[in-house]
């Protein structure tokens, strides 16, 4: 029997209220077979909606630092005040099983991936304006004033880090034009066309 051909890893990064998790949603639509998420550990609180070892896994900070100490996690960070991490077995072993895995981090957590693991594809959603990327984080309507602040001021720190991707993808007014780039980066880097 043919060996099991190992899945590509994609590391998949943007400030938020890009539009990551909407692209994402549509090559999951089209590709989920082959694909995995990786579900992410975080120490922020469930936004509504949210489920418990499927959006994150939702742990407190003393077992988040349990996890850094047993060397759990692929790459871990803080972002706007919480911390998140990658499992790192899950990974590997969806990896191993031929799973196309999807990681949706941001960039200081990218940078210990494509470091740890240089055969991962990279790509970084830009937004078309700063000022588009404010209206679509005030329009999803999940965030306090506060957070959205917050995360603004984070996304101009992270804009930065765009070209240390391998491909950078404007989500601007069109969606289905950027959710098509992301397609063929799929195709290309997945060995499928
Ligand atoms: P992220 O996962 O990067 O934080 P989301 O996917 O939650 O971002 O998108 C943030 C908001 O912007 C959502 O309300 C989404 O419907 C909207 N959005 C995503 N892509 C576009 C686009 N190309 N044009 C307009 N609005 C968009
Ligand atoms: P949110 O709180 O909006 O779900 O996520 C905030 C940011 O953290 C997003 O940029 C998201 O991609 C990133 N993130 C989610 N999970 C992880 C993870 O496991 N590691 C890192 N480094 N970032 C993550």
């Amino acid at each position: 029997m043919e060996a099991q051909k190992r899945g590509t890893l994609f590391v998949f990064s943007g400030p938020s209220g890009v539009g990551k998790g909407t692209l994402n949603a549509k090559l999951f639509a089209e590709f989920g077979e082959q694909m995995a998420f990786s579900v992410s550990a975080t120490t922020r609180a469930p936004r509504e909606g949210e489920i418990d070892g499927t959006h994150y896994f939702f742990i407190s900070m003393q077992e988040f630092e349990n996890r850094i100490a047993n060397n759990d996690f692929l790459e871990h960070a803080q972002f706007a005040g919480n911390r998140y991490g990658t499992p790192k077995s899950y990974v590997m072993s969806l990896l191993e099983m031929g799973k196309n895995v999807l990681l949706e981090i941001e960039v200081q957590g990218a940078m210990q991936v494509m470091e740890r693991m240089p055969e991962c594809v990279s790509i970084f959603v830009l937004p078309p304006s700063f000022e588009e990327l404010e209206r679509r984080l005030r329009g999803r309507g999940t965030e306090t004033e506060e957070k959205i602040l917050r995360r603004l001021e984070t996304a101009r720190g992270e804009l930065a880090y765009a070209d240390k991707y391998q491909y950078q993808i404007v989500n601007g007014g069109d969606l289905e034009a950027a959710y098509q780039e992301l397609r063929s980066i799929y195709l290309k880097e997945t060995g499928r066309v």
